[in-house]
Order: C-alpha cells, then structure tokens, then sequence
C-alpha cells in the first residue's frame, strides 16, 4: 500500500505565507496519458497554507460515515431536502475529503487501527495502538504537541482506555490490555486534560503523584475547572450510558466536556491539540440500532456546534471531522413518516470498508480537501503544528 506522505516547506515558510498557491504539486510529467502510460503518483505532496492555526481540534465520529451524517442530516431537517439547517458539518464545514480506511493486515480496520493511523501516521495492525505495523512506537499527535509546550486535551464518550483514546496517548499490541493503557496515560503524561469513562482501569493515586487533578462527576468539571492538569471520569462505571439513557439528562456530557477542556486549551499561548470522540455512534452501528444510532449523532452534532462556535471566537483555531472507520454498512432506504427519520438499512454488524468523510473548518482546513489515505491526517495536522511553532 502506497503512503502519501505530506512535506510542509519549512525553509520556505516565509515566502509561502499568504501565497495563494495550488496546494497540490501539479504532475511533473503534464504530457496527455495513453494506455501505455501510466500515471505515478508523486511519493510526497505539497502542501501550502495562508495561515498555520495556533489550535487544532480533531473530532472523531467513532463509526460515522457519510450515511450517518445523511441519516442525521434528513432526521434533523425532517425529510425536507431544501432546509439549510441541516447537520453542522454540511451546513457550515467548507472543506471536504476523504479518508481511506484500511488496516496495515485488514481492508476492514478496527478502531486501534483506525486511530492509530490517524494518531501516528502510520498503518497499524487491527487491535494495535499506537505502534506500527512491526510494533514500533512512534510518537502521537498529542505527544509531539506535549513536546513543543502546546496544552493536550481528551474528551470521550467511552472509557479513556478504549481504543481510539488510547491510540493517542499509549502504544500496546492489544486495545484489550487497559490496565497497561491506563499505566501509559500516567508513564507517558502527555494529556493536560482527559473527560471520559474507564476509572477502572487508572490508578488514582499514580495520577495524582503524576501532578493530575482527579474528580468524577459532572460537579467535578466546574469544581476543578481551574487545574491546569486534571483527569474527570464520568461516574465508576465502566463507560459512560448512551445519550438516550441518561448520559445527557443535563444536558450533552460531551459538549459541556469539550466545552471545559477548551477553555483551558485556549489559554496556552503555545497552542493546543484536542481530541475529541463521538465513542457510541460505532456502538449503535454495531448493534444495527438506528434510534440509537440518531441519538449518538444529534450528542456529536451538538458538541461540534459548540466547538466551532468557541474555535469562532478564537480565530486561529482549526476543525477536523472525520471518522476511524463506517460502521454498520449503513444505508437509507426511504423516509419513514412514523419514526420521523429515515428508513436505514444495516448491512453489517461490524466495520466496513468505504472511505469516510473528512470536514474541515479555521486556518489549515485548505490542506484537507481530495482523497487520501488516513494517514495523511496524521501528517497535515504534524505539519500544520510544526508550521505554527515556526511562526512564533
Ligand atoms: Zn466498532
């Protein structure tokens, strides 16, 4: 499998700054092609932006392909296809891509995978986190934005140990190993701040030595929203419940973590990179349940709004959307006037295999258009933060 890998000109920083340059390098060989001459992609790309972001947001819809955000979308507008207030990332998000998906072992990959591909750069085998396809570590998004001073946030709907949020701050073979996950979130010490389930597997007390404020509850959001360093889990189960039973019953758990790790995000001159997951969407996928699943994405469609909202008030904040993976083999059939949402069709209790989409808001989001592998976030977002400490 070929990797495009992305080169920001660091050497010509300068130059390329408000340089309205096609941010794609054109084909060196322009000559017509024939049947006998094939096209090579270029093994790097080029990219150029107007404007580095001093923040970056990746937001990751656990399972959530383009058939979900429709779903959501048409449920939201209720059927009528000529309504502007629609889903927030086809409604306000001007950039689009698409990311393919595959594993280093599996065209179908699982959430390790997935994240890790996204965390790290590079493909991964299924269940691995943070390691690549020969178990080697590389260093995560939030571990080189730790390294260079920038303030590192996480906020989940599912245990903080679970397999996308791990991917960016641990490196085990297996998502199954918790325990050693919940060590490596102590050991590494490279998230600021965490908001999610999963107390089991932490040692509170090794957080606490580590320089963590630790609380559980939502009253411990507000209590503790001042410490700069802090881990909040949800309550002492495992993970938090779906949105439609309880988990949102004052209100969305997400956005009001997001809401809270921002603001401290936002207070480091250096920067931020915050990663936040829609965790239970791919969990609605799973068990084929659409009321579920429309729930899910009305909490994620919720919590985007909000942050692009306080990333608005911030201007020099950047906004990604995208997705691990589909789940589900989602497709819609119809529109079905009693559930007042669409008539959907899962394929698939587990993961499929078709690209899913990428949305992109703020300073940097030009480089996110076309398609590519998903690694290549990976590198857009390393590049857009190495090209945001140049200008400093
Ligand atoms: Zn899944």
């Amino acid at each position: 499998m070929k990797c495009i890998t992305l080169i920001l000109l660091m050497s010509t920083v300068t130059f390329l700054f408000g340089q309205d340059i096609p941010h794609s390098a054109s084909p060196k060989n322009s000559k017509p092609q024939t049947k006998s001459d094939s096209y090579t992609p270029s093994p790097t790309r080029q990219f150029v932006v107007k404007k580095a972001p001093k923040h970056i947001i990746l937001i990751i819809g656990d399972g959530t392909g383009l058939a979900q955000w429709s779903a959501y979308d048409a449920k939201r507008t209720q059927g009528d296809h000529t309504s502007t207030n629609g889903a927030i990332v086809f409604t306000d998000f001007p950039v689009l891509g698409l990311s393919f998906t595959p594993s280093s072992n599996s065209f179908i990959t699982d959430s390790g995978a997935g994240a890790t591909a996204l965390s790290i750069g590079q493909k991964s085998q299924n269940s691995m986190v943070g390691l690549s396809n020969d178990s080697t570590s590389f260093k995560t998004l939030s571990e080189i934005a730790h390294q260079e001073n920038k303030s590192t946030g996480i906020a989940v709907t599912c245990e903080l140990t679970h397999a996308t949020p791990a991917a960016f701050f641990a490196h085990q073979v297996s998502r199954e190993l918790m325990l050693e996950i919940g060590k490596d979130f102590v050991t590494g010490s490279s998230i600021d701040v965490a908001m999610g389930g999963g107390k089991q597997y932490f040692d509170t007390a090794a957080l606490v030595k580590a320089g963590y404020a630790v609380g559980t509850g939502e009253k411990a959001i507000i209590a503790l929203q001042n410490q700069k360093r802090r881990v909040i889990f949800y309550d002492d189960r495992p993970s938090p419940p779906k949105a439609q039973e309880g988990r949102n019953s004052s209100g969305s758990y997400l956005e009001k973590a997001s809401n809270s790790i921002l603001r401290t995000m936002f207070q480091n001159p250096n920067g931020s990179f915050t990663m936040i997951e829609g965790s239970q969407i791919d969990w609605a996928g799973h068990d084929n349940d659409s009321v579920y699943l429309m729930a899910e994405m009305e909490d994620f469609d919720y919590t985007i709004r909000e942050v692009l909202t306080m990333a608005k008030q911030q201007k020099n904040t950047l906004v990604v959307v995208s997705a691990d993976h589909e789940t589900g083999g989602l497709s819609l059939l119809g529109w079905d006037k009693d559930k007042k949402q669409p008539v959907m069709n899962f394929s698939s209790h587990h993961h499929s295999g078709i690209p899913v989409p990428v949305f992109a808001w703020g300073p940097g989001s030009e480089i996110f258009g076309g398609s590519y592998q998903n690694t290549e976030i990976f590198y857009k977002i390393k590049g857009l933060m190495e090209l945001s400490n140049k200008k400093k």
